[in-house]
């Protein structure tokens, strides 16, 4: 969670507008109907420079998200990129959580997205640590969610799309107000999917498994990377689907994502998860991860886009 503190600008349909005139009517059909696709995409401070983190991939996961949902973005995806470039470089934040958003405006009311105009706004705003500065050291305590993740002939998982963001809202209501940090939903087969908003993993005899595509997970773009720095790293890891219990069998299990980055779980549905502690593969990636995003390591897998 962040709370959002106004920056200076907000870009809005290829211009920069002051963050108070960056508004929509409500008559817009995205407030009616959720119909939107975005993006979340991490600034970290490398070394004094604020350096975008995987930006070619959440364009094109943007416009993939778009092309699933028959929408038209208007801009070309090197527009986007530079438009991200510029927002964060008008901003001046040393650090920052960017959110693209393409979304229908004010036009038509009914369910038909396509009489409303697509409009687009990229908004950047300071963000810490998702969970909680804790959590990245100490683990966070889950629950597996009573709310389940719906098929893919219901909702395209994999597509970034707002109103499926619903089914997020409710898992992640029903786990704070339950006293947990975050949920971990089941998939529409009885396999695990994901968080509310974060991939996730889990280590057992020092190998690492992670859902597939097909559990109804979104491609995390961070999951990719995770993946590919484990292998790196020399670890075997496991695209299969997983049955709840592993869960609790596991030696280590955390998320990724943008926000939460890294994140140990310790404990789910009040089974201590391992020695209920961040465990020591966990460790290892995030030291390799912060490493790499910090610029105290070599950018070995070209994540990082520099703002200069
Ligand atoms: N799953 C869901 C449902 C999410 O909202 C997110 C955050 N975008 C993720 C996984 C993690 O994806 P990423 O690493 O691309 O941020």
């Amino acid at each position: 969670m962040a709370k959002i503190e106004p920056t200076k600008f907000i870009w809005m349909d290829g211009t920069l507008v002051p963050w108070d005139e960056a508004t929509v009517h409500v008559s817009a059909h995205v407030l009616h109907y959720g119909s939107s696709v975005f993006e979340g995409i991490r600034a970290y401070d490398c070394q004094g420079t604020p350096a975008i983190f995987c930006l070619d991939a959440h364009v094109r996961r943007l416009f993939d998200s778009c092309k699933v949902y028959r929408m038209d973005i208007g801009f070309t995806p090197e527009e986007i990129k530079q438009a991200c470039i510029e927002t964060v470089k008008a901003n001046e934040l040393p650090t920052a959580y960017i959110r693209p958003l393409v979304f229908r405006g004010s036009g038509s009311i009914g369910v038909d997205p396509r009489p409303s105009p697509v409009q687009v706004i990229i908004m950047t705003i300071y963000m810490g640590k998702y969970l909680g500065p804790e959590a990245i050291e100490q683990g966070a305590d889950v629950c597996v969610s009573s709310w389940g993740r719906l098929g893919h002939n219901v909702f395209p998982a994999s597509a970034k799309i707002g109103g499926q963001y619903i089914n997020s809202q409710l898992m992640k209501m029903e786990a704070l107000v339950n006293g947990y940090d975050e949920a971990i939903a089941i998939d529409e087969n009885g396999f695990v999917s994901e968080g509310s908003g974060e991939n996730l993993f889990l280590v057992r005899d020092g190998e690492i498994y992670t859902p597939p595509l097909a559990s109804s997970i979104l491609r995390g773009i961070t999951r990719q990377c995770v993946i590919d720095l484990a292998r790196d790293l020399g670890y075997t890891v496991h695209e299969a689907f997983i049955p709840r219990e592993m869960l609790y069998m596991a030696d280590e299990v955390f998320f990724t994502g943008t926000a939460a980055e890294i994140s140990p779980i310790r404990s789910i549905d009040r089974i201590t998860i391992g020695e209920g502690r961040r465990g020591p593969v966990t460790e290892k990636l995030q030291k390799e991860f912060f490493g790499i995003t910090s610029g105290e390591l070599p950018d070995r897998f070209n994540w990082l886009t520099p703002v200069r």
